[in-house]
């Protein structure tokens, strides 16, 4: 990819164009080449399971991007290739991964009645 400001080379990744500082548009018109970076889908599962108290499981995503999977449903999220930060909370429960994303994702969300933890698998 090219800096759109000067026309610079870039190595795939970089925030801003080594040559004149101009910021890396990630939305830039020149698509495919755009960051760089391929983009995935990872779908959460929720199994569909009954508790008296059952609210929505919150999905942050890189501290930035926040979803809600009700209990039984699921949702599709996109993320750029890469390793993620995605914190699941409900309630005072807090449950925290790193998610590689290489490729189009499935994740089954599940309360464990033992424990009561979320298992991620
Ligand atoms: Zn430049």
């Amino acid at each position: 990819m090219f800096c759109n400001q000067c026309g610079n080379e870039l190595n795939p990744g970089v925030s801003f164009c080594p040559k004149c500082g101009h910021p890396v548009n990630a939305a830039s018109s020149n698509g495919a080449a755009a960051g760089g970076a391929n983009q995935f889908t990872v779908t959460f599962t929720r199994e569909n399971q009954w508790f008296a108290i059952n609210p929505a499981i919150k999905i942050v995503v890189d501290d930035r991007d926040e979803y809600h999977v009700d209990n039984g449903k699921s949702i599709r999220v996109p993320m750029a290739e890469g390793i993620h930060n995605v914190v699941f909370k409900c309630g005072i429960r807090n449950k925290v991964i790193d998610l590689t994303v290489q490729r189009d994702l499935e994740l089954h969300l599940k309360w464990n009645r033992i424990t009561g933890s979320l298992m991620v698998n």
